[in-house]
């Protein structure tokens, strides 16, 4: 192992690793991930060489396990992550997320008009396309790329 390759895998003690994550998209799952209120050591690799996908970009923080919800979110956003728990250094658990069918409360809806951004109603999103990822509301039963949505935890 090169120097170089080193650095990119500085391991992390306890936490979770976001691998494979879509090139340019480690931005998006670190908003999901509201990284900006974790005390413990993040690392984000943007645009890394990978074998398999030519470029990912990668997560790692230190002392944080994700929700079932969380990790559902980083699936839209970047269908072929992987998820990975460590323990003491060591991977205890590592596998693919995904996609959910259904996503409650966490998605906020684009449309202004809708019922969930005037009432306090909770969000109900139906995935309506696997490739590219659409979601569909489940109140104004618009459509949206996930490119569009913003999500709150
Ligand atoms: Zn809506």
């Amino acid at each position: 192992m090169n120097n170089k390759e080193k650095l990119k895998v500085d391991p992390i003690k306890n936490g979770t690793v976001i691998d494979h994550i879509s090139a340019g998209k480690a931005l998006h799952v670190a908003d999901i991930l509201n990284i900006s209120d974790t005390d413990g050591e993040i690392m984000i690799g943007l645009n890394l060489s990978s074998r398999k996908m030519g470029k990912k970009d990668i997560i790692k923080i230190e002392n944080r396990n994700l929700s079932q919800e969380e990790a559902g979110s980083i699936a839209l956003v970047s269908p072929g992550a992987t998820l990975i728990i460590i323990e003491n250094y060591k991977v205890v658990q590592k596998e693919g997320i995904d996609i959910p069918e259904e996503i409650h409360k966490h998605i906020v809806c684009p449309n202004s008009a809708c019922i969930t951004n005037i009432e306090n109603v909770s969000t109900r999103f139906k995935l309506a396309d696997k490739n590219p990822v659409q979601v569909r509301c489940g109140y104004c039963e618009k459509k949206y790329s996930i490119d569009k949505i913003k999500f709150s935890f």
